[in-house]
């Protein structure tokens, strides 16, 4: 077994028991300091080891981090990966002596997350979002064309997606503003421009490529996981107006291509390992080419939070996780590349909404509120369908060990105003 993920680790830095970063966890991002420094840091309590200083200072036997960005780690691959996540480890233990009994250089290398402003981790090339919750795709479908034909022929067979915008994925806290664009409210009326007025957020999760492939060589699925770095939350904001006005024949354009929201520490495959569980049953068969062996999913518990002006804190409105998903990330991945399409360090893919068996589980406001017939009730007295201005929205994620988390941080965005009219 992994020794960075036993149960019993722990830093000389307090960590509480509902802390995201344990010691087991130690995921990445790129964030900035209050002077303007960005570097790359490890997430350990509520303090972030900054791994940038930590390698020019010769804590680290790396050379990956003289860039604010994760794109060269991220490319390096496994052996890389464990070795750093083993040196980091062993840096940040309560029985290694190096950084704990250095109060100088723990003031280098450490730094309070409540003094730094997360950025995205990645130069992000390309952003992929899938469709692969067979819940979700059953509601939506049955929401648009009837139970009887809710799921389409091709989605048993295959991960159905999209190309989506990679230039519009923001970290947490970005504020999104309402789009505009063009919708047909009344389908007796010609279409209209103007602020969307239904716009909904997506419960999903994405992973980081790792290591790229060349164009023309598909990467198989019995090697997908090699190029699979890690995983963050991710809010795939969309505006149901202009999505049914537009989506056919080519899928979402403008509906999806605003904002785009994930949470900015990458928590490793490495660390979600211990996590790993079967998901559903495939039925049928996939083609061989998606055949993998070994259970694919990963338990990792999902809420989703809604703060309106009015409310202190968000208002819990629902529960999923990840584990529900069909389709599995390294058969996300051995799809995407059959036909010889590259991928490289950094890219983005995104699982698709993530919806559970029941109503509580549903991830988006147009499942929860049933396209706006049942709309959500809160103890403000106030109801919504979806999001109005001034609404935030919370996702949260975390896998439960034996007394830690391997939690996610924060995937958060304001709704604000459209800024242009129709
Ligand atoms: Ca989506």
């Amino acid at each position: 077994m992994d020794e960075t993920t036993q149960p019993e680790l722990r830093s000389f830095i307090p960590v509480k028991p509902d802390s995201d970063f344990p010691i087991q966890n130690l995921p990445y991002g790129v964030f900035r300091r209050v002077d303007g420094r960005r570097a790359v840091g490890v997430a350990i309590g509520d303090q972030v080891l900054d791994l940038t200083e930590a390698e020019s200072a010769g804590l680290l036997k790396t050379s990956y981090f003289g860039e604010p960005s994760l794109n060269a780690f991220m490319g390096a691959g496994r052996e890389v990966w464990r070795s750093v996540r083993a040196q980091v480890s062993q840096l940040l233990r309560e029985d290694v002596t190096t950084l704990r009994d250095d109060a100088d250089m723990r003031d280098r290398v450490l730094v309070p997350q409540s003094e730094v402003t997360m950025e995205l981790p990645a130069e992000i090339g390309d952003y992929t979002d899938f469709y692969s919750s067979r819940e979700h795709a059953t509601n939506v479908g049955t929401m648009f064309r009837g139970a009887d034909n809710a799921l389409m022929p091709n989605w048993l067979h295959l991960p159905v997606a999209y190309h989506g915008r990679a230039s519009s994925v923001v970290p947490t806290g970005t504020a999104v503003h309402r789009p505009c664009g063009q919708t047909r409210p009344n389908d007796e009326e010609p279409p209209v421009f103007g602020p969307s007025r239904l716009v909904d957020f997506e419960l999903e999760m994405g992973f980081f490529v790792g290591p790229g492939s060349t164009l023309g060589n598909p990467i198989p699925v019995e090697n997908a996981a090699d190029h699979i770095f890690g995983m963050v939350l991710v809010n795939d904001w969309s505006a149901r107006d202009i999505q049914k006005w537009e989506y056919q024949p080519l899928g979402p354009f403008l509906a999806k291509n605003f904002a785009t929201t994930i949470s900015p520490w990458v928590v490793t495959m490495d660390a979600l390992e211990p996590f790993r569980c079967a998901g559903p049953t495939q039925d049928p068969e996939p083609l061989p080419y998606l055949r993998s062996s070994g259970p694919q999913a990963f338990d990792i518990q999902l809420e989703v939070g809604l703060k309106t002006p009015k409310m202190q804190t968000a208002a819990s409105i629902a529960h999923s996780n990840f584990k529900y998903m069909y389709w599995s990330v390294v058969q996300q991945l051995a799809h995407h590349t059959v036909t010889g399409c590259n991928v490289r360090p950094g890219d983005l893919m995104a699982s698709g909404t993530i919806s559970g068996p029941d109503k509580g589980s549903r991830g988006s406001l147009l499942e929860l509120t049933w396209r706006g017939t049942e709309p959500l009730q809160f103890e403000t007295g106030e109801e919504r369908k979806f999001m109005q201005d001034g609404d935030e929205l919370w996702l949260s994620g975390y896998c439960q060990g034996e007394g830690y988390r391997v939690g996610f941080g924060e995937c958060r965005g304001e709704v604000l105003p459209a800024k242009t009219r129709g």
